[in-house]
């Protein structure tokens, strides 16, 4: 039964595949975002094509999201423009936050602006680290512990019903400025290493492990736009101040 009273005009969520192996996946896909009002589908280095007989078969009325799918060669490609991006990863990961349930993932992301993306992994491995750095939450769908990897077109599923269950308006402001999308961030993010390379906080050979915790650090105060815009700014005065430095050959102090 058609759910009442629903204005999808809010939910700008994209689901993205992350190289997705199987066409009747990329069907059935299809197929559960339509039942549930999604429409926008990305598809990052895919392994099928969504031209796939095997897929059209499996979409069954919803061919036209399959034949509106946008391809991309790289995930920072499939996220740039989004102001929200969540991950999904059937383990529990030792590091980062706990992941949110389905409910709260569609909670989070339906109370901001602009575009939002869900991530979905590779049916043999999952999204990897690197490509969970881009995900400002991960959503973990609770299973019985003898088995937590579920197949992806359910998963997809599962997590397309709770946006459409949860897809009331947000409440009216729930965040006052607008949010920066991925690719200030990671914009952001690239340039914070260069910093801390050059005034030596960083060493090259650790500095993947420290940037990591940056970026959860940054990721759990859901910075706005101004804000990146404030630490690009910390960033440019540090590279400044450490020129000045080197150029007058002077150790690196608070008053010098
Ligand atoms: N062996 C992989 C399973 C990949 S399943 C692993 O352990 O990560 C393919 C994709 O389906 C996952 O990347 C994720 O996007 C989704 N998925 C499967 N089970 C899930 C679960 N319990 N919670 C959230 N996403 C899940």
């Amino acid at each position: 039964m058609p759910k009442q009273e629903y204005d999808p005009a809010h939910l700008n969520v994209r689901i993205v595949l992350v190289a997705p192996q199987g066409a009747r996946n990329l069907g059935a896909i299809a197929r559960v975002m339509k039942n549930f009002d999604l429409s926008e589908l990305w598809l990052v280095a895919p392994e099928c094509s969504p031209e796939d007989e095997e897929a059209r078969h499996m979409a069954v009325h919803a061919a036209d999201v399959l034949e509106g799918a946008r391809i991309v060669p790289t995930l920072s490609q499939a996220v740039a423009d989004c102001t929200r991006v969540v991950g999904t990863t059937a383990r529990i990961r030792t590091v980062g936050d706990p992941p949110l349930s389905p409910a709260e993932g569609a909670r989070w992301l339906g109370a901001g602006e602009g575009t939002a993306a869900y991530v979905f992994g590779p049916e043999d491995r999952g999204l990897s680290n690197e490509e969970l750095a881009y995900c400002q939450r991960t959503v973990q769908i609770p299973t019985g512990a003898a088995y937590s990897s579920l197949n992806l077109a359910q998963a997809v599923g599962i997590c397309a019903y709770a946006l459409f269950l949860d897809s009331e308006p947000p409440p009216p402001v729930t965040y006052s400025e607008p949010m920066p999308e991925t690719e200030a961030l990671e914009g952001f993010y690239a340039h914070l290493e260069r910093a801390l390379l050059e005034i030596g906080y960083l060493q090259p050979h650790t500095a993947q492990r420290k940037l990591e915790k940056f970026r959860r650090l940054f990721n759990r105060a859901n910075l706005t736009a101004q804000e990146v815009a404030l630490l690009r700014g910390v960033l440019r005065q540090i590279g400044w101040a450490s020129t000045q430095n080197r150029d007058r050959q002077l150790p690196l102090t608070p008053d010098t």
